[in-house]
Order: structure tokens, then C-alpha cells, then sequence
């Protein structure tokens, strides 16, 4: 597939993530000259017609700098101080830039629940959208002061990619000091190859990012490639891009060489499309060969092809769904609580009242709140 990248001018809206590093030095704090660079460009893409929201990272590194905390690892509570910190430094300092073009910043600090739960997801979106209407610049990024290990997003990477879809965003651009995917990481492997264009996020794509994303891997490659998933799945295209440059949105239209992501020909409706970039799902449900048949063709997940059921979820929180060698296949809301599925796993649904003692749905998994994960339907 022949990139259908032009200039980012054709996008109708577009959501921009920053990485730390382009924005705080380690020793001079934040980079003004560069940020006044990239306001240039924002309002220039503003002025073109697109919506423009930025996911901007640095709070902690602007914190510590600030600071003066010296250099190392930050236990947690050391990072939360240093967002507090760096947070309105950081604001500040998009406000003023983007008012030297004559446009207004908002500022939207997200959690994970926000983007995770049905309800505070609306919600985050309705203001978001609201702050477009009103010609606003959504300035956003996680709450990370009340973020704690096992409740956060941890990079903006994923989290950009949400707001992406939560936004229906047609164009992601990750800017970072790598300008773009390799075939191996290119600092370890002379022989690694430059992927100017990934038509679909395979499992051979995934493999070259490295492995699961780990405490190392936060916010490198693997995280990424996550972020592609969920945006080009909602139809989003993405673009890693180097940030290192001034003006990178420029470069990216002059020229400067980037990967890009093609979104998915068919993405899901916004509702499945909440369901497919959950995070953390509650639980996980293993089907048979027969029942992945029927879920490819679109059919309901019934208890009969449900072969185990792990972790402790309630009626409509997020599954995934794994097939006989344990790799996810889907995901879906679950339409019983863990212990309610775990009894009418196996059986028919004609049976399900005897063994409840009520009339449940006749499926664990309905199709309308169920979709199939993108990556092994083009694998
Ligand atoms: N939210 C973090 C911060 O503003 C950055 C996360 C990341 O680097 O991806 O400091």
C-alpha cells in the first residue's frame, strides 16, 4: 500500500504527542525555542482548518528540573511531587506559546479510569469536544500527581492513541527522538531496516518492537506499535516521526522521512472501538476451536465454546478472549459476573435458568459488545 500521506493540512483532525526529551533538557529545563517552533506549526495547521489536540509529556522531567532532583530513578511518590511541579510549568508554558499565535490553550489532565470506564470516557470526550467548538487547543496529558503504579497509563504513547479514537481523530503523530519503526532497534542491529510504511500491525510488525512492554520499554517502541493498534484499528492513521528538529510538522510535509501507519479499511463502530483499546481487561475467557469459528463470522459468544473463565469480573466489564493456545482472539464486555460465568461455562444456553435460578442471556458475550482483535484478523 502506496502511503496516502500528503501533507497533514488534508486531516481533518489530528492529534499530536510530545515526548519529554524534546521538551526538557536535563540541565536547562524546558526547551523554549523548540516549543515556539512547534506552536508555529500547531497554529499553522489551525489556521488551515484541522483540529489540533497535543498530548504533551514532560511534566515529571520539568518537575525534577525545577526541582533540582539529581538524576536516577523516582520511586513513585517522587514523580507524583514532580508533576505536581512540572504540570503548571508545562501549562504555562503552552499557554503563552500558543498565545503568541492567537490561540487559546485548555489543559485536560486524564486518568486511566477516565478512558477505561463507559461513563467518565463520555464524559472526557463531551469536554474535549467542547473545547474544539470553542476553538480551543486541548493541551492534555495523564493526571500523573494522583497516578499510582497500577492505575495509570505509565506512557503517552497509549495514551495519545486513546484520545485519538476517543475523539475520532483521522491522523496520530508521535514525535519522539526516533524518527520512525525499524526492522530491529537500530542502536543494537547496523543491518536494521527503516519502515517507511506498515499497511497492518501483524504479529511479524509487533515482534520488531521488542517484547511486552516492560518497565524498560515504557514509552519506546512497544508502546508504539500499542498506540498503533488501537488508532489505526478506529480508523486513525499514525505517524512516528522525529520530533528532534524544529519545526518537526513541517519536516514531516517537506519530506523528512517517517513510517507511517495505514488506518484499518474497516474500523469498528466508536463503541467497540472503546471496547477494543481497554488496557487492563477484567478477565479473560478461553473457547474452543467451534466457538472461534463462530466469532469470526460474527456470531455471539454462547457458553457452550467457553472452555475456562479467569479473574474476578462483573457483568459488563471488558474480557478478553483467548482461543485454544492461549493468544487473544477478541475482546468483549461479559454479559455475567466471573462466578456466574464460571457455572455455565461448557453448558448449554437452554440450561443456563437451572443452573442460576434466573433466565439469563442466552449469550456470555453478545456480537453487538464484542470485536475481534485487529492484528490476528490480518495476520
Ligand atoms: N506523563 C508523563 C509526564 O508528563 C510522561 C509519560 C511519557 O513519557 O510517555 O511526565
Amino acid at each position: 500500500m502506496v502511503s496516502g500521506h500528503t501533507s497533514l493540512e488534508a486531516y481533518r483532525r489530528v492529534v499530536i504527542k510530545i515526548g519529554s526529551a524534546l521538551l526538557v533538557d536535563r540541565s536547562q529545563g524546558l526547551k523554549k525555542q523548540w516549543l515556539d517552533a512547534m506552536c508555529a506549526d500547531i497554529a499553522a495547521l489551525k489556521r488551515a482548518g484541522v483540529d489540533v489536540l497535543v498530548v504533551s509529556s514532560g511534566a515529571i522531567a520539568l518537575g525534577r528540573s525545577v526541582l533540582s532532583v539529581p538524576a536516577g530513578a523516582l520511586k513513585l511518590e517522587e514523580s507524583q511531587a514532580a508533576a505536581a511541579v512540572g504540570q503548571i510549568a508545562l501549562a504555562r508554558a503552552w499557554s503563552e506559546g500558543l498565545a503568541g499565535h492567537a490561540f487559546v490553550a485548555g489543559q485536560i489532565l486524564l486518568t486511566l479510569g477516565d478512558t477505561e470506564e463507559r461513563r467518565r470516557y463520555l464524559n472526557a470526550r463531551a469536554t474535549i469536544d467542547q473545547l474544539l467548538r470553542l476553538g480551543a487547543i486541548p493541551i492534555i496529558n495523564e493526571n500523573d500527581t494522583v497516578a499510582t503504579s497500577e492505575i495509570r497509563y505509565g506512557d503517552n504513547d497509549r495514551l495519545a492513541a486513546r484520545v485519538a479514537t476517543m475523539v475520532g481523530a483521522d491522523m496520530l503523530i508521535l514525535l519522539s527522538d526516533i524518527d520512525g519503526l525499524y526492522t530491529a532497534p537500530p542502536h543494537l542491529d547496523p543491518n536494521a531496516e527503516f519502515l517507511p510504511q506498515v499497511p497492518a500491525i501483524t504479529p511479524e510488525i509487533e515482534a520488531m518492537a521488542g517484547g511486552a512492554a516492560s518497565e524498560l520499554s515504557r514509552g519506546g517502541m512497544r508502546t508504539k506499535i500499542d498506540a498503533g493498534k488501537i488508532a489505526t484499528g478506529a480508523g486513525c492513521a499514525m505517524i512516528i516521526a522525529s520530533g528532534k528538529v524544529e519545526h518537526p510538522l513541517r519536516a514531516v510535509d517537506n519530506g523528512a522521512r517517517f513510517s507511517w501507519f495505514a488506518p484499518s479499511a474497516s474500523p469498528v463502530t466508536a463503541r467497540k472501538t472503546w471496547i477494543a483499546g481497554h488496557l487492563q481487561p477484567a478477565g479473560k475467557i478461553s473457547v474452543d476451536q467451534g466457538a472461534e469459528v463462530a466469532l469470526g463470522s460474527g456470531k455471539s459468544l454462547l457458553p457452550a465454546g467457553v472452555t475456562a473463565v479467569v479473574g474476578a469480573f462483573s457483568r459488563g466489564d471488558t474480557v478478553a478472549i483467548l482461543d485454544v493456545n492461549g493468544r487473544e482472539i477478541a475482546r468483549g464486555l461479559a454479559a455475567y459476573d466471573a462466578d456466574e460465568a464460571r457455572r455455565i461455562a461448557g453448558k448449554k444456553s437452554g440450561d443456563i435458568e437451572a443452573i442460576l435460578g434466573y433466565a439469563g442471556r442466552a449469550a456470555m458475550i453478545h456480537r453487538d459488545d464484542l470485536v475481534m482483535s485487529r492484528a490476528r484478523a490480518t495476520a
